[in-house]
């Protein structure tokens, strides 16, 4: 059975004084036991989430991390870093990142390996422009994606990655996939995998959905055979729209 995965990106939302009332209100939630929940405040406040939330099912995740171990990159963030204050997960190749800040898939395979080397979990966030799905691309730019950025690890690596598909034209617009584009996607995006790893692979990887999920839209979508769990930006800012999502298999 493949774990189902509801993660909070919080990008560059939530000071230190939301971040401690968003975790004041998610410790009184009672979490359903089948869900990994995990949520991913800015750097600043992971070390606090961490020691907020040391003995709670929820999990940490980084937003980033840099592709060298340790060096001069003056503002960087190493993954022994991130592992030192709880973050054992990274989320890798968001396409904020891509598009602000130059992350290519030759830079992204690098953080890959960096993060596996130090046993850390991968969200690898892939997705596609809308005139890449209005030309018809949108399938050949997903495989690219995945094989420039992931099909260079092991197949034993496997089990640290969680693929995230998030159309660029869905993210923060108030627009979804459909739950039949959602479903069409990700069962290719398994198909792939199996075709250059191997079916068990294929049909062990968790698969989340990433794009203007809400509590109205979740449940749809995660009621479809690929889809796995959500990947959530603006609703995971609130406990309340967070936990409706947790709710919705
Ligand atoms: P929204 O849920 O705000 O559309 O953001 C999705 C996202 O980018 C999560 O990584």
């Amino acid at each position: 059975m493949r774990k189902k995965i509801v993660a909070g990106n919080w990008k560059m939302y939530n000071d230190l004084a939301e971040t401690e009332m968003f975790l004041v209100d998610l410790k009184k939630q009672v979490f359903p036991e089948n869900v990994v929940v995990m949520i991913a405040p800015s750097f600043t406040n992971l070390n606090h989430t961490f020691r907020s939330l040391r003995e709670h099912p929820v999990k940490i995740a980084a937003q980033n991390m840099h592709q060298n171990n340790e060096g001069a990159f003056t503002g960087e963030i190493s993954a022994k870093m991130l592992k030192s204050v709880g973050a054992n997960t990274v989320i890798l190749g968001h396409s904020e990142r891509r598009a602000y800040f130059n992350e290519d898939s030759a830079i992204l395979a690098r953080k890959v390996i960096t993060a596996l080397e130090n046993e850390m979990t991968i969200i690898f966030c892939i997705g596609e422009e809308l005139e890449d799905r209005k030309s018809g691309n949108h399938f050949q730019l997903i495989k690219t994606q995945l094989s420039e950025g992931l099909f260079h690890i092991s197949s034993d690596a496997w089990e640290n990655i969680i693929i995230a598909y998030e159309p660029v034209w869905a993210i923060g617009t108030g627009e979804t996939a459909s739950p039949e584009q959602a479903q069409e996607m990700h069962k290719f995006i398994r198909k792939t995998v199996a075709e250059n790893y191997s079916k068990e692979i294929a049909d062990k990887v968790s698969i989340l959905y990433g794009g203007s999920v809400k509590p109205d839209n979740a449940s749809e979508i995660f009621g479809q055979d690929d889809v796995d769990g959500g990947l959530i930006g603006g609703a995971s800012l609130k406990v309340e729209s967070f936990m409706k999502i947790v709710n919705s298999f």
